[in-house]
């Protein structure tokens, strides 16, 4: 009978693939507690699924056009055969079949609606995503750094745990967009995202702060680890692209605001401008000074 045609598993399948591949490749990159989605590769990964949802809710809606369309006739068959026979066996086939198959198709409407619904959160999702995504490198901008450091505060002030902050700036970079061209000056910002993003570890927040600025929100690091990280990761500008960074560090200090330990993490890379650049500053709290001056790395 074209009834038990109902594909019904092959959309189901694919649709528990998708969703799961999604949710699990998102887990593995985003730290649980974080609601910032953070890379290009999860936005692709967002739009891939709702095509696929999209794919499947047609086939469901179309598989359940065509079931109606043979249950009628079925029923009208089984109809017409009462009629001319007019037994009474006749009408209770015609009855079963109904029992049998009106839940079905309710199950089947209802499927077609979860689908709705899914591709409904995941253009969400999408929108989430696009919204604290920066459109030129990627990473998170600006928006998704200011809700992890909103979350690194309520973490902070419930559990005591610590975190850390550091700013990277590039140096010089007016002059480098002069002389090569804004263009390749963009191209520059986006390979210096993907170097800090492949550097930083899966629980760190990077984020593009400004023009040419980026912060890396580190959870459960203090000063000192603070200081190790983003001495390497300088050095690693240093030796892997034609331009140089320098960096200021601060960690969160009890009667802190995200305002006030940006503004010491500044005043670090300020003070690292200042003594000549390509260099990374951090502030303790009293004073600021350099990493290398502190702890050689
Ligand atoms: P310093 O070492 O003191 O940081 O000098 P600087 O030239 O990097 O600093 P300044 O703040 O004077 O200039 C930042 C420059 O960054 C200005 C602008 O030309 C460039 N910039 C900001 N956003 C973008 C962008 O999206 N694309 C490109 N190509 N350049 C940008
Ligand atoms: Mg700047
Ligand atoms: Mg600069």
């Amino acid at each position: 009978m074209e009834f038990w045609n109902l594909s019904l598993p092959a959309p189901v399948a694919l649709a528990v693939v998708a969703t799961l591949g999604y949710l699990l490749g998102r887990r593995g990159t985003v730290p649980e507690n974080d609601l910032v989605t953070r890379s290009r590769r999860e936005l692709r990964r967002a739009k891939s699924v709702a095509r696929e949802l999209e794919k499947i809710a047609w086939m469901v809606r179309r598989n359940l056009a065509r079931h109606h369309t043979s249950l009628s006739r079925f029923k009208q068959r089984v109809g017409q055969l009462s009629h001319r026979q007019q037994e009474a066996a006749w009408r209770d086939l015609c009855r079963e079949a109904s029992e049998i198959l009106t839940p079905t198709l309710r199950l089947a409407t209802q499927i077609a609606s979860a689908y709705d619904q899914i591709r409904q959160q995941t253009n969400h999702l999408m929108t989430f995503t696009d919204v604290r995504t920066d459109p030129l490198t990627g990473i998170s901008n600006r928006r998704a750094f200011d809700d992890s450091m909103a979350s690194q505060f309520a973490m902070m002030n419930r559990y005591g745990t610590q975190f850390s902050v550091a700013i990277f700036d590039i140096d010089h970079f007016k002059q480098v967009n002069d002389e090569r061209g804004h263009l390749q000056g963009d191209q520059i910002l986006q390979r210096l995202a993907r170097l800090l993003d492949e550097s930083v570890r899966e629980t760190d927040v990077l984020a593009r702060y400004g023009g040419e600025e980026f912060v890396v929100v580190m959870p459960q690091t203090g000063l000192e680890g603070a200081c190790i990280f983003s001495e390497r990761l300088r050095a690693k500008v240093e030796h892997e692209m034609e331009i140089t960074v320098s960096g200021g560090i601060a960690e969160a200090l009890d009667g802190d605001t995200p305002e006030t330990l940006m503004a010491r993490a500044d005043t670090a890379l300020y003070s690292a401008k200042g003594s000549g650049r390509n260099s990374v500053h951090r502030h303790s709290g009293e004073q600021v000074e350099s990493v290398l001056e502190v702890a050689p790395v």
